[in-house]
């Protein structure tokens, strides 16, 4: 009989070996094939170019589509700016939205708990990457039974993986016609494909992790997070992620004019042309 490959924790859960493996590759890719065809080849200023484009445009799909309007349906707006916040989002391979909406809901019912997807008092590590590695227990169908019945995220969800592909495939061919040939298409898919991805990745993982432990808490102690207009910056505004615990109905997460909070920028300049809707502030 051959045993399970599943090894498991104190609360139950297994390693998810997928993740894991599909990490160990990705991260073998970013630091030893991107510096080695840096070497070999070089990269052009177009690749950088995309590759700043691109980390905008998947960061804010997380920030403002799977986030603040879906996670928490702070703001509605016109079913093409949904689609395509799901396509942006998509690209940055984080789950389809019903996974990564249904874990950050999770996340708001059980902060700092053993349900907690990314709990930040198991230690830094566990909350920003480590979590990833494990099939919980936790994950109940209640906190995704409203997404299951939004039929663009549902279909989202079914074709997750060919989004994936085009945000990935999209760069090489960019990179074919601009460059010129298959080394630029590779120059390009390797900065604005694979390094791009990890960047984001990790402006996501931040929140979760640093934005539970540094910081200052202003707006309420009754969990572990955190204000940080430091990771603001990297982050397209979530790093005020105390007033977003507190008020996580808002669509803004820095509420001050003065806050650097770009998602919720774009979220009120779609609003004037009304392409967005409902904006939800709290009186504060
Ligand atoms: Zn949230
Ligand atoms: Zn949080």
């Amino acid at each position: 009989m051959i045993a399970p490959t599943v090894s498991t924790d104190a609360t139950g859960s297994t390693v998810c070996w997928s993740t894991t493996i599909a990490f160990i590759f990705t991260t073998l890719a970013t630091f030893l094939g991107i510096p080695l065809f840096w070497y070999y080849y070089g990269y052009t200023a177009f690749d950088w170019t995309l590759m700043g484009i691109l980390y905008i445009v998947t960061g804010m799909g997380i920030t403002v589509g799977y986030h603040r309007m879906i996670s928490h349906k702070s703001f509605e707006s016109h079913p093409a700016v949904k689609f395509v916040l799901l396509i942006m989002g998509g690209w940055a391979l984080q789950n389809s939205a019903l996974i990564w909406c249904a874990d950050h809901i999770r996340h708001h019912a059980h902060t700092d708990e053993d349900a907690d997807p990314y709990n930040a008092s198991k230690g830094f590590w566990y909350s920003h990457i480590g979590w990833l590695f494990m099939d919980t227990p936790y994950r109940e169908d209640r906190f995704a039974e409203k997404l299951r019945k939004d039929r663009m995220i549902m279909w989202q969800h079914r074709y997750y993986w060919p989004i994936v592909a085009s945000g990935l495939f999209l760069p090489f061919v960019l990179g074919y016609l601009v460059n010129g040939g298959v080394v630029g298409g590779v120059s390009c898919f390797l900065l604005a494909g694979v390094l791009r991805t990890a960047l984001v990745l990790n402006s996501t993982f931040t929140i979760n992790s640093l934005c539970h432990m540094v910081g200052t808490q202003p707006h309420g102690k009754q969990d572990s997070s955190r204000d940080s207009w430091l990771i603001s910056f990297i982050s397209f505004g979530e790093g005020y992620h105390n007033y977003h615990h507190t008020y996580s109905h808002d669509y803004r997460n820095g509420p001050k004019w003065y806050n650097f909070d770009p998602s919720k920028w774009l979220i009120y300049s779609l609003s004037l042309v009304g392409l967005t809707y409902n904006l939800y502030r709290e009186k504060v």
